[in-house]
Formats: C-alpha cells, sequence, structure tokens
C-alpha cells in the first residue's frame, strides 16, 4: 500500500489572507521545490484566495 520510495511530503495550504488551514495535501519533493502558493477557495471568506504552502 505505502509506498516507501515516493518522496512525497504532506503539508499544509495555509490561506494567505486570514491563515486558516484549509486543505492537507502532500507534494513531491523530488521534482524539486514545489509551488509555493495556489489559489484556493477558503470557506471561511468564501472567496478565492492564494495558499501558501506549509511544512510541518
Ligand atoms: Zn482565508
Amino acid at each position: 500500500m505505502a509506498k516507501k520510495k515516493s518522496k512525497r511530503e504532506n503539508v499544509w495550504l495555509e490561506c494567505s489572507q486570514c491563515k486558516e488551514r484549509n486543505y492537507r495535501t502532500n507534494v513531491s519533493v523530488a521534482e524539486g521545490t514545489p509551488k509555493l502558493s495556489l489559489k484556493k477557495y477558503c470557506k471561511k471568506e468564501r472567496k478565492h484566495t492564494a495558499h501558501k504552502i506549509r511544512r510541518k
């Protein structure tokens, strides 16, 4: 089930506006530095904002 070879890291997507951690995802660290921010829907603000990747 869990492949140990895949270099994936669990991260949080944190809203850059209200600092709410809305999403949990995993990024591939093998492909270099992942994107630093993504446009995601913030439930709290009810709009799309930039979400920054936050490592645990
Ligand atoms: Zn927000």
